[in-house]
């Protein structure tokens, strides 16, 4: 049997109402990120910071599982995959049901906060009442004053370690690597499925807009992910 690694991007979370970065009406064509160093260097940009999130409260806090992330989940439970490597911050693959174990976030989870200093965790609701109680001012940690940030890498943040390194293990070890609903341009994540290729697995990309690195894939299905694992689901 061929050992498999999904590694999903934001496309596969569109279809349940968060938009990606990049498609058009994606969360880059309204705003340009804020960077990590903008973060630490002033309050406003992490009240700006906090604004942007709580604006897209909604959107995180309906969104259901899709298509996608069930089939996924299931084929992690036939043991078909060995993991889902992903950039999402949304938690939607463990919400379909994949042991958190078997699920590898990159870029983090934006659905709580931790302090950068001292690491303490915040959940959002208490981020959320502090900051409007201060007339949308990005509150302090309690614990050393240090800056609360959702738990999210941002552009320029250290990526985490631990992720990082399951994340390059699972890719040497499968034979099978499918890329889903990323336009695999964001550094270092895009290396995984490079070097997927480079250790002799199948690659294959499911994407509805061509990617960065369809030229070498073996297979690029260009649908609606939704659609392609609507089998699966
Ligand atoms: P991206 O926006 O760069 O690319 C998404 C790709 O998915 C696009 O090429 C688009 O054509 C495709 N796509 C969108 N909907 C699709 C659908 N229904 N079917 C098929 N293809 C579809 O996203 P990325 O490569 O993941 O990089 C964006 C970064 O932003 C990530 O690092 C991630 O951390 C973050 N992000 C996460 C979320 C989330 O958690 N859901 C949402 C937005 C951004
Ligand atoms: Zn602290």
């Amino acid at each position: 049997m061929r050992r498999g690694v999904a590694f999903t991007g934001a496309g596969i979370s569109t279809e349940c109402g968060i938009p990606d970065f990049r498609s058009p009406g994606g969360l880059w064509t309204r705003n340009r990120p804020i960077d990590f160093d903008a973060f630490l260097a002033s309050r406003a940009m992490r009240d700006e910071a906090w604004r942007r999130r709580f604006a897209m409260e909604e959107a995180f806090a309906k969104a259901r599982p899709g298509r996608g992330h069930r089939a996924l989940s299931r084929l992690l439970a036939e043991g078909r995959l060995a993991g889902i490597v992903t950039q999402n911050i949304d938690g939607l693959h463990q919400a379909s049901g994949a042991p958190p174990e078997d699920v590898i976030e990159l870029h983090g989870n934006t659905t709580y906060a931790t302090c950068l200093d001292c690491g303490r965790r915040y959940e959002l609701e208490w981020v959320r009442m502090r900051f409007e109680a201060e007339s949308g001012a990005a509150p302090d940690c309690e614990e050393c004053a240090g800056p609360i940030k959702s738990a999210t890498i941002s552009f320029g943040q250290p990526m985490p370690a631990p992720a990082m390194l399951r994340a390059r293990e699972l890719t040497q070890g499968c034979d099978v690597f499918l890329a889903i609903g990323s336009s695999l341009v964001v550094w270092p994540a895009a290396g995984f499925p490079l070097e997927a290729k480079r250790n002799g697995a199948i690659l294959v990309i499911i994407n509805r807009e061509p990617t960065e690195l369809d030229d070498i894939a073996d297979l690029v299905i260009r649908d609606e992910i939704g659609e392609v694992f609507a089998p699966f689901a």
